[in-house]
């Protein structure tokens, strides 16, 4: 009971008891499970109970949570203090070696969200081409800023709201949405539009209406259209950076984008964001140049120990290739158990995450997204849940799977799933 009277204690405090919409279960019903603390890939609540995580903060912890070294570089961290408002050099450390491994990046700037790396992006991009019109693709995310919450796919899509109330319709009109991997479509805009477009921005891999990979020529398209008609290619790399692999979706697509938003594991769960890319344009950016964006809390001390130390275990340990095989292991019994049970499914994977949609249908954009049977995703979570596997709480989300996922975790997990889908 104490997770329910802390949500009900939450409510009167805090907006829907949550600081994120979708950590409220509005999605699949239900209260929220209050989470006390976190260790390697599990969690546990307010009332004992032990969760399997699959979410792991929503991408952050790749390497699970309280990963030691990390946390033994935070500890030290923090001794030195929180916050200056100075330059240090571990901004520095973590920008060089984001760098070494993104070569499209020149130069970036820390920020504290995704959110904000993204609208800061936008602002260059709109700067840098004198153009105003941005365009994004149908139910991808790229944080709550006004241009972005149209069309907007994880929690904007989860709640249904297309655009929120309190974006303007002036702002929203500069926003134009094509479908994900519309390749014709982006071709047909550019043909007639194409000097009025400031940027493309995209996922290069769609995590916000559930994993969603770019078809063949997708990227290719974004790449030489913009080029042609001198727009900016931004990538938003928030999830796939450092995610997809050590080069990001950039790496393994190989597409070079002119700007690329990055967060989430370049902060270790840290709250942090970033975005970079070619000197010319990022030379625009205040002090260098014209363009204006600040923060009091960018470049933060903690938030770059921990990104820094994330990364370096990252490269180090070569960890991609294991994390890739058990997450293929993993969707791979999911599905042949959906398949057992004659359970309508189609499963998008890529490197550590994926997303199991209740449709037969190939999942290729919003639209054939939408088509699952999220009725059906409902009762899977809960009878997940029950057995101590915490899914993303929305059918619109990613499984996250981290280092710290062990070959016994896997096995509770597929046999959870045996007994989940026989009550749902
Ligand atoms: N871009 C993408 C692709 C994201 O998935 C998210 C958040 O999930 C964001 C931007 C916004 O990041 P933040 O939540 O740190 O503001």
């Amino acid at each position: 009971m104490k997770n329910l009277s802390l949500f009900e204690r939450a409510k009167k405090v805090i907006p829907g008891g949550v600081n994120s919409p979708v950590r409220a279960f509005g999605a699949v019903g239900g209260n929220p499970p209050f989470i006390k603390w976190g260790c390697g890939s599990k969690i546990y609540d307010e009332e004992g109970n032990e969760y399997i995580d699959l979410f792991m903060s929503w991408g952050p912890l790749i390497l699970g949570h309280g990963r030691k070294e990390v946390i033994q570089k935070l500890t030290e961290a923090v001794l030195n203090g929180t916050s200056y408002g100075a330059p240090t050099e571990l901004e520095i450390l973590l920008a060089e070696e984001i760098i070494d491994s993104l070569p499209s990046i020149e130069l970036i700037r820390f920020v504290n969200s995704g959110t904000e790396a993204v609208m800061s992006a936008v602002r260059l991009a709109r700067a840098f081409t004198k153009r105003k019109f941005l365009v994004k693709f149908d139910g991808c995310y790229h944080g709550h800023s006004d241009s972005m919450l149209v069309s907007a796919g994880s929690g904007a899509l989860t709640f249904g709201i297309p655009s929120s109330p309190g974006v303007p319709e002036e702002i929203a009109g500069l926003t134009i949405v094509l479908p994900y991997n519309s390749s014709e479509g982006v071709k047909e805009l550019f043909s007639k539009r194409g000097e009025e477009i400031a940027c493309v921005i995209v996922e290069p891999v769609a995590g916000n209406m559930g994993v969603v990979l770019p078809e063949k020529g997708f990227l290719e398209t974004l790449r030489d259209e913009t080029k042609k008609y001198g727009a900016i290619l931004i990538f938003d790399e928030v999830i796939t950076g450092f995610r997809i692999s050590e080069g990001g979706a950039q790496g393994a697509f190989k597409i070079s984008p002119d700007l690329t938003c990055l967060g989430k594991i370049i902060g270790g769960g840290l709250p942090v964001g970033a975005y970079g890319g070619k000197r010319e344009i990022m030379e625009m950016v205040s002090p260098s140049g014209p363009v204006y964006q600040a923060g009091t809390l960018s470049g933060n001390p903690l938030a770059m120990t921990a990104g820094l130390e994330t990364i370096r275990i990252l490269k180090k340990e070569k960890l991609y290739d294991i994390l890739e095989e058990r997450t293929r292991k993993l969707a791979g019994a999911i599905g042949k158990i959906l398949k057992e049970k004659g359970i309508p499914h189609w499963l998008n994977q890529i490197a550590s995450m994926f997303t199991i949609f209740f449709t037969n249908e190939q999942v290729k954009d919003l639209t054939t997204a939408k088509k699952s049977d999220i009725t059906l995703f409902k009762k899977f979570f809960h009878a997940l849940l029950k057995r101590g596997i915490y899914l993303p709480p929305s059918q619109f989300e990613a499984i996250f799977l981290s280092t710290a996922h062990t070959d016994e975790d896997l096995e509770k997990i597929i046999s959870a799933v045996e007994e989940a889908v026989k009550e749902i």
